[in-house]
């Protein structure tokens, strides 16, 4: 790949400003750490996000989209070809009664929005730090409730930058999945269906979650959240827990004391510290009680 002429060419698509040459992706991921992106580029319509993929399907270029980097692990080597961010496509409006969020909104201002709207249904996602896509692609969920119980359809652009409208049947939906990951779609927006509730009892709520998050979670330090995915018939907190291993520590990345599962970074983790503590985890584990953790959080890029 030539930059030079890459550069040039992408200009053609997006504004000058809103594409940015070997940017470092810590700045762009809850953990802080993480390589370079060959080129970032931030679209502010949905025709240049489609001009992109366009561009890089033709060109032969790698193609990665980031949301909110809440779930993230950037190998130190950074990511090759294009980057893609949304987080300039950040509306959120009502439609005939329904909830439309670009794919670039928190997840948390959907929530917050629907309790503005006094509509009851996203009350769990007030305290999940991701984008709309990345909640969507990840059917993020949390305290009994996820994005699969409150979404309607999702409007996606697929590899060869075709539009398309998925049911919520469509997307299929699991603990953690969805056909958008298996399919590498990009969401461009969801439609949410909550229903009218009582503001209060919403509020109430929200509230009652948040202060169980900041009482459980090491919210004062970077992390990616609950690193591993809950394994059939056990609690991956409780198997790390139980294996003593709160407090160790590789480089600079620690399994949490406050919460297991997640794996904070104390001031200057690199990916590579991440990676090798989360293979010391996963081997403990197994070595203890049999069992497989499985990531949740979602490792890309090169190794340095
Ligand atoms: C403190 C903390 C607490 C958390 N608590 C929870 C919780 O309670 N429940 C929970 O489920 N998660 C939780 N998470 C994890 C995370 O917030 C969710 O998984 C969230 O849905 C990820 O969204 P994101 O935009 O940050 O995605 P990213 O981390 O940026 O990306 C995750 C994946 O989604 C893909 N993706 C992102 N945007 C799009 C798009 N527009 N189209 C297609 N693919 C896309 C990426 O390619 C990547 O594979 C927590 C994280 C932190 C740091």
């Amino acid at each position: 790949m030539n930059k030079q002429k890459t550069i040039e060419e992408l200009k053609q698509i997006i504004q000058a400003e809103h594409i940015k040459q070997d940017e470092p992706l810590r700045e762009y991921t809850f953990t802080k750490t993480g390589g370079n992106a060959d080129f970032l580029v931030l679209p502010t319509t949905y025709e240049e996000v489609q001009n992109t993929i366009l561009y890089a399907h033709k060109n032969d270029i790698p193609l990665t989209i980031l949301g909110n980097g809440s779930n993230l692990i950037v190998r130190d080597g950074g990511i090759r070809g294009i980057v893609l961010i949304l987080n300039h496509l950040d509306k959120i409006y009502m439609e005939d009664g329904k909830i439309i969020a670009q794919s670039g909104a928190t997840i948390i201002d959907v929530s917050r929005f629907a309790l503005e709207q006094k509509l009851t249904g996203l009350e769990f996602a007030c305290g999940i730090p991701g984008s709309v896509g990345g909640a969507v692609y990840m059917n993020a969920g949390a305290y009994g409730g996820e994005i699969s119980q409150v979404i309607e359809s999702a409007i996606v652009l697929n590899e060869k930058g075709e539009l398309l409208t998925l049911t919520k049947d469509e997307m299929e939906l699991t603990y953690r999945s969805s056909l958008i990951a298996k399919q590498n779609y990009i969401v461009l927006e969801a439609r949410f269906a909550p229903v009218p509730g009582d503001v209060k009892e919403i509020k109430e709520k929200m509230d009652e979650l948040t202060f169980l998050r900041e009482s459980k979670q090491p919210l004062e330090y970077p992390s990616c959240g609950s690193v591993f995915k809950r394994p059939p018939g056990y609690f991956a907190g409780k198997l790390i827990q139980d294996s003593g291993l709160q407090g160790a520590q590789i480089g600079g990345a620690q399994v949490s004391t406050k919460h297991a599962g997640f794996i904070i970074n104390t001031g200057d983790a690199t990916a590579t510290d991440y990676l090798a503590l989360i293979k010391h985890v996963q081997d403990t584990v197994k070595a203890n009680f049999g069992v497989s953790l499985e990531t949740e959080v979602k490792i890309i890029g090169e190794e340095d």
